[in-house]
């Protein structure tokens, strides 16, 4: 499996995520698609089904006004009655903000606040710097990013927040810094117990289906925890993910058009990390029989849960 993972992320492309360059395979994989939208629903909206999906989801400026809700799966779906994420509050500072991602499902918005309330405890960080969520009503996205659809994908910062004091144009040129050396396989310098005591913070949280990680950071996490273990099952090695750790909850109770990916497998994952960190010393030889990479259709409307074609005409 992880050979098959290693030689798909050979042959990406380049594309933007959390502030830095990063290959679209770092995007975690794909979540079951859901009912495609209804024919009916969209010729009454007058919205093209047809239309590219990220055009019409990349022009919204607000959340839609309706009920709370994320419609199909993380990296295929939408969000109705997204909530912002105050620029600006006591333990974080979201970043970019030219790109209007800071828009989440409600309960997306309060584990920020509470997780960013165990960071400031962490000595050097007075909280944390929010990377992209999604867009105002979810939806596909004109650069960047498979998943973060749905409201319920963070990125957040490995950059210690030690100044929230800091103002529009600095949000835009700071950049996050890499936690990385050879590739990935072991954690740098700038690696310090409090990211272990915040990933650890972040993964017990009950909401969280997923973190996302670089391969050493997860290593690095299974060497040093001498206690419970049990948070680092939710702690998955990817590609990418040096310069922030990306954060997937689950979906929230009682919300039945959004779709769950499977929960990691059993145990803590450690070994299959470490495999993944050989794999990255010592790459084996690529497959002569693998097939050849299918090239990724964009998604039109039509793709989209069909509650989608609602949460982009709703106002
Ligand atoms: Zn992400």
């Amino acid at each position: 499996m992880v050979r098959v993972l290693t030689a798909l992320g050979l042959i990406t492309l380049l594309a933007t995520c959390g502030g830095r360059p990063e290959r679209v395979s770092s995007a975690p994989p794909p979540a079951p698609s859901v009912e495609p939208a209804g024919r009916l629903l969209v010729a009454q909206s007058n919205i093209d089904p047809a239309a590219l999906a990220k055009t019409l989801f990349g022009a919204k400026r607000d959340g839609s006004p309706q009920s709370p809700a994320p419609f199909g799966g993380y990296a295929k779906g939408c969000l109705a009655g997204g909530a912002q994420l105050p620029e600006t509050g006591p333990t974080w500072q979201a970043m970019r903000l030219s790109r209007n991602r800071n828009w989440g499902h409600p309960e997306t918005i309060a584990y920020i606040k509470r997780l960013s309330a165990r960071a400031a405890a962490q000595p050097g960080w007075n909280g944390l710097y929010i990377g992209d969520i999604s867009q105002p009503r979810g939806g596909p996205m004109l650069t960047g990013h498979r998943s973060h659809q749905i409201g319920l994908d963070i990125d957040i910062w490995m950059r210690p927040a030690d100044n929230l004091g800091l103002s529009r144009t600095d949000r835009e040129n700071i950049s996050s810094i890499s936690m990385r050396r050879m590739k990935g396989a072991f954690t740098n310098g700038n690696w310090t117990r409090a990211h272990h005591q915040i990933l650890k913070a972040a993964a017990s949280d009950p909401a969280v289906a997923r973190i996302f990680v670089f391969p050493g950071a997860k290593v690095q996490m299974c060497n040093d925890e001498t206690g419970d273990r049990a948070w680092l099952r939710k702690i998955r090695p990817w590609w990418g993910h040096h310069y922030h750790f990306h954060v997937r909850l689950k979906c929230p109770a009682g919300t039945s058009g959004c779709v769950n990916q499977d929960p990691p497998p059993p145990g803590d994952g450690c070994a299959g990390a470490e495999e993944w960190v050989r794999n990255i010393l010592n790459p084996p030889p690529p497959d002569p029989n693998a097939p050849p990479p299918k090239p990724r259709r964009e998604y039109v409307l039509a793709d989209l849960p069909k509650q989608c074609v609602q949460v982009l005409s709703s106002r």
